[in-house]
């Protein structure tokens, strides 16, 4: 008996189309890196393909190359990453450009090639992780004959605290990247992420690079999600038994029957991403109603005090993520983000995608 893992490639497909419809009248991509965030970056791909999704950003070369076999020539692919040239073999993929040392070695490869090399410059505002810093965009801006070859299809920057509308930085990124853009050639803007679609006007740009909404995660935490959930994890029951009070349940005997107690032994543990320090916090869904999880989350099993449910068989399903449990609320009691929750997800379910 196994998990299962439901992926709504419907659900995906309509948040696309809301996040779309926000941006207008610019364009929205499908950020799918680290497998588009769990869910399967070749389905969720086709998936955004077919709704009419044109441009894709992912993390790594590999994760690329993948994608490019799964949705085909058309669609551009931005390694976020970035990559060195000549390595994408034919994919056509985009690099991004996170340094001068990046936009030297494109330059270089596109005079070698005789001819200009597309590539997305990615430039820090306010994060000190990849982009360009500040003395090295003086130094690009002092010289922009560096840029000599490069086709820029985008200037890209990325917001630190988009989820969080009341910080200060949110307004100080928005312009900065403003002033740098004025400073560099003319090219599309790419700014917001999933959060950032929601901060206001200030945040708009030619291409938006939303990743977790698509997902269903909530882009506006606090208030109410306006993205529609796309993932359903259920896993089975291997035994039921009955224990007398004082009973200890599970390694560290962490957890001991306060009454005789109906116990449901479930299979799935934290090697399936289903993480440890949901151990005594979180709550699976049988037939529609809670049942608390009692005791340490093992490698392979995890047990749920079903005193109060009607009686359960083994190979009943009990839902460890969807309604009464999504991705946010299993975050929450685990002390984590929704996207740590996805991106986790374990290689042993069985995967079912509901088509779009
Ligand atoms: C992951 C990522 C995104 C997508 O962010 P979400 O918060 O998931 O919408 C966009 N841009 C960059 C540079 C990223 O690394």
């Amino acid at each position: 008996m196994q998990a299962v893992l439901t992926v709504d490639l419907d659900a995906v497909a309509a948040n696309w189309r809301l996040l779309r419809d926000r941006a207008a009248p610019g364009r929205v991509a499908g950020v799918v890196k680290a497998d588009a965030y769990g869910l399967g970056a070749a389905a969720v791909g086709r998936a955004l393909v077919a709704a009419g999704c044109r441009d894709f950003f992912v993390a790594h070369l590999a994760e690329g190359m993948a994608l490019r076999a799964a949705i085909g020539p058309g669609p551009s692919i931005a390694v976020l990453n970035g990559f060195a040239p000549g390595r994408d073999e034919d994919a056509g993929l985009l690099p991004v450009l996170n340094g001068l040392g990046d936009v030297a070695a494109w330059a270089a490869a596109a005079a070698v090639a005789g001819r200009q090399l597309p590539v997305l410059l990615h430039v820090d505002t306010g994060m000190a992780r990849l982009g360009l810093p500040p003395a090295e965009l003086e130094a690009l801006a002092a010289d922009p004959t560096r840029l000599t070859g490069l086709a820029l299809q985008a200037v890209m920057t990325h917001l630190a605290c988009a989820d969080a509308p009341e910080h200060p930085l949110n307004a100080e990124q928005s312009a900065r990247f403003a002033a740098i853009r004025a400073r560099l050639p003319a090219a599309p803007a790419s700014f917001a992420n999933s959060s950032g679609l929601f901060l206001g006007p200030g945040f708009a740009s030619d291409l938006a690079r939303p990743g977790c909404a698509l997902y269903g995660i909530n882009p506006t935490p606090g208030r109410p999600n306006p993205m529609r959930q796309a993932v359903t994890l259920a896993a089975p029951v291997l035994q039921v038994r009955e224990v007398p009070a004082g009973t200890p349940v599970g390694y560290g005997a962490g957890w001991a029957a306060p009454r005789p107690s109906r116990i449901a032994t479930v299979a799935a543990g934290y090697a399936d991403g289903y993480l440890r320090s949901l151990s005594g916090r979180a709550v699976g869904m049988v037939r529609g109603r809670p049942a608390p999880l009692v005791g340490r989350v093992s490698m392979d099993l995890i047990t749920f005090d079903v005193t109060d449910l009607p009686a359960l068989q083994p190979g009943e399903m009990v839902q460890l993520i969807g309604p009464g449990n999504t991705p946010d609320e299993v975050a929450e009691r685990a002390g984590t983000i929704g996207y740590e929750i996805l991106t986790g997800l374990g290689g042993r379910y069985r995967r079912d995608y509901r088509a779009a």
